[in-house]
């Protein structure tokens, strides 16, 4: 026999409900309720029985409207269907009913073959909805799942429970290289690795959620987890040998069973976003931790309309330093917060929050303003400021109106176009090309200046770069950063970027310079530009415009040597002194000597190929020489500032390796001495 579907009947007259069920019984399971609070409880007793709700509006205790209120508010309710009797034809009623998530009516007094139809028109259509298997990966859906967890913790006894929420990384991407049917294969795959599973724990539910999301339930038992995502991970190594498959794993260990199972995948994903685009972690555990975080982005985005208004957020100035001229040559206009309460809020704890929520745009725009209004003070003062360039997010960049945007700004404020450059990240060129090269055209035309920031952060590669008409790149900090750890890879890849861009004649800011040796090295590879601590940390408005002063006091102390035409060549990569000294067969170096400090302002091909990247020569080993010949030639540099008659030096590099160093002054500032260092391997003639 079939069984029927139940339906609730709410009403607070007992005659309709004796006479409606006497009716109805014939062919549904009929439950009844007095009251919205009644109906309450028998729902929560019987969530995975109840059909339909037939619900009079009009009760003592609790009406339709409150009943309707808490009924929303569980998602395991969603399907299923709620019936309203009216008496009344109150249009506004009817309204409020439909807001409130009704899915039909009925007239009062009832017509019960009316009433029997209404009801089975509801069930097919939540029917179709609830459909319990997913047609892709014939696991369960949602709802049905929701309902086996529901039913599974029910029985959970002592035993504690887990939920975990799995999806796979970069699934989009998948579907976009490989194609749909591709996609699909690693859907059922998952899918299929997971039934296989459930023949081996007991207690075990599973199914799809969406895309690629899927969840399981099990008792918990942490080797057991590890277990089953292993075998997925398995599994989907199978499915193509060409690309990586990863799944992140949120797991919430069920500390209250009787919690909605949405508030149990809400958890599960908090968790799950903490092994996101990591490479080795792929199971990450639900903390209560992870809560507070959720609380504090809540916070910035509450209080960033507040903030916006009342100008807590401030402009900070980074320089950017010209390696080649060693001068400061604009800034990159940094968000501050300062919050009245909170102090200082770092923008790592807001940006990423408001790029994920685009609320990013409304604050590059104040920004931006910001820019426009300090460049106008400087200009108003009779100032020739430098360009400063300003951070224009993804969101911005797909804004249609962004080209009016950035018009109307430096028209407003009378700024010429170039002294506002653009920073475009990375990522933003890799979504829609064609549209972001449009908008570079019309930026362009305009006169902006555009740079690539964060290049090498993701994953566009140098092609990219040939296509897109941007006038600088600026490097990812990574680079340099990584060379703690992996031994010089870093510094190879950045010197092929580097040389790549000089041949797109594109000039590159490498980012997050730290250290006088990165200095140099950059230097050497003959990188235009540099920005980072070693030079500047982010500063407010009056530090930089002191900084710019000091800069130019000292840029009035003309060189006084007559070799001045020479060496102001030597600054320009492409003057025939450099190509010149190119074209020399021994290695040479140029430095500067200021008050016992020195500094590499260039290097010779030779060099480059012989004493800066030796082949095969460990990180440390590299370090040793290049501090043991800095400590040389300062030695010698001394001497000869001092007036002494500087020899050739010769000295023992490593066994066997011997150099020849011939030193000559070729220019001189006030306190500054610039230096011609030659090296002659004489190793041979030891
Ligand atoms: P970014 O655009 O790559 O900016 C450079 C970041 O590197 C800045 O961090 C800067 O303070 C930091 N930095 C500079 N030199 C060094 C160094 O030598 N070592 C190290 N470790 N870090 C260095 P900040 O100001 O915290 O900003 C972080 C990111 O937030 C920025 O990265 C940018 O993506 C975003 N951001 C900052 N201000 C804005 C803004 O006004 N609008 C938008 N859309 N994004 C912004
Ligand atoms: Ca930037
Ligand atoms: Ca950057």
């Amino acid at each position: 026999m079939v069984e029927k579907d139940t339906i609730m009947l709410v009403d607070d007259e007992e005659l309709i409900k004796k006479t409606l069920t006497d009716v109805l019984t014939e062919e549904f399971e009929v439950i009844c309720a007095s009251n919205g609070k009644e109906a309450l409880e028998l729902l929560e007793e019987n969530v995975n029985r109840i059909a339909v709700i037939v619900l009079d509006l009009i009760m003592p205790v609790m009406d339709g409207f409150q009943f309707m209120d808490e009924f929303r508010l569980h998602r395991e309710y969603d399907n299923i269907p709620v019936i309203v009797a009216t008496a009344n034809e109150d249009w506004h009623s009817e309204k409020k009913c439909l807001e409130a998530g009704v899915w039909d009516f009925v007239m009062k007094p009832y017509n019960p073959e009316l009433l029997s139809f209404r009801i089975k028109n509801a069930l097919e259509k939540s029917r179709m909805l609830m459909s319990e298997r997913d047609l892709i990966t014939g696991l369960y859906t949602m709802p049905k799942l929701y309902q086996e967890v529901r039913r599974l913790l029910a029985n959970a006894g002592d035993v504690t429970y887990a939920f975990i929420r799995m999806d796979i990384d970069r699934f989009k991407m998948i579907n976009n290289f490989y194609g749909v049917n591709e996609g699909d294969k690693v859907l059922i795959s998952v899918a299929n690795e997971l039934k296989r599973v459930s023949k081996v724990f007991d207690n075990y539910v599973y199914g799809r959620i969406e895309n690629d999301v899927f969840a399981v339930c099990m008792p918990y038992k942490e080797e057991n987890i590890d277990l089953l995502v292993n075998a997925i991970q398995l599994a989907l190594k199978k499915v193509n040998k060409d690309y990586n498959i990863k799944i992140s794993c949120g797991v919430y260990v069920i500390s209250d069973p009787t919690m909605d199972v949405s508030d149990m995948y809400d958890r599960a994903f908090l968790a799950a976003k903490n092994c996101k685009g990591k490479f080795v972690e792929s199971v990450s555990y639900y903390a209560d931790s992870m809560i507070e975080t959720m609380r504090q982005e809540q916070f910035v985005i509450n209080e960033v309309n507040k903030a916006l208004e009342e100008e807590q957020f401030e402009v900070y100035l980074q320089p950017k330093i010209n390696l080649v001229k060693d001068k400061s040559y604009g800034a990159e206009a940094l968000v501050r917060w300062r919050h009245p309460e909170k102090g200082m809020i770092a923008p790592n704890d807001f940006i990423p929050v408001y790029e994920r929520n685009g609320i990013i745009g409304k604050l590059d725009q104040y920004m931006w303003r910001h820019v426009c209004m300090l460049l106008r003070k400087w200009l108003d003062e009779g100032k020739k400021p430098n360009p400063i360039s300003v951070n224009v997010s993804q969101v911005n960049i797909y804004n249609p109106h962004l080209v009016d945007i950035l018009k109307n700004l430096i028209t407003e404020y009378r700024i010429p176009a170039e002294l506002m450059n653009l920073e475009l990240t990375e990522s933003a060129f890799m979504e829609d090309q064609e549209l972001v090269m449009k908008t570079m055209g019309k930026l362009h035309d305009l006169g902006f200046v555009i740079m690539m920031d964060d290049f090498g952060s993701g994953y566009s590669s140098l092609n990219v770069l040939k296509d897109m008409e941007v006038d600088y790149l600026k490097v990812d900090m990574k680079f340099l950063q990584q060379d703690r750890e992996f031994n010089g890879k870093g510094e190879k890849v950045l010197t092929s970027v580097i040389r790549m861009a000089k041949w797109l004649h594109l000039p590159s800011i490498v980012e997050g310079v730290e250290t006088i040796e990165q200095v140099d090295f950059l230097k050497c590879i003959g990188c235009e530009y540099a920005q980072g601590y070693y030079y500047a940390k982010p500063m407010q408005i009056a530090d930089y415009e002191k900084f710019v002063e000091n800069e130019e006091l000292s840029e009035t102390e003309l060189f006084t040597d007559e070799n001045t035409g020479i060496v102001s060549d030597l600054w320009n990569t492409r003057s025939h002194v450099s190509l010149f000294l190119d074209l020399l067969d021994f290695p040479m170096a140029i430095y500067e000597y200021r008050k016992d400090k020195l500094e590499l302002l260039r290097t010779n091909k030779k060099n480059d190929s012989e004493i800066a990247f030796e082949k095969g020569i460990d990180e440390n080993e590299h370090n040793r020489r290049v501090r043991n010949e800095r400590e040389i030639l300062k030695e010698e540099f001394h001497k000869l500032v001092s007036g002494d008659f500087v020899e050739p030096v010769e000295y023992e590099v490593t066994d066997d390796l011997w150099y020849k160093v011939t030193i000559k002054l070729i220019g001189k500032r006030v306190d500054t001495m610039i230096m011609l260092v030659t090296f002659y391997d004489i190793s041979d003639y030891k």
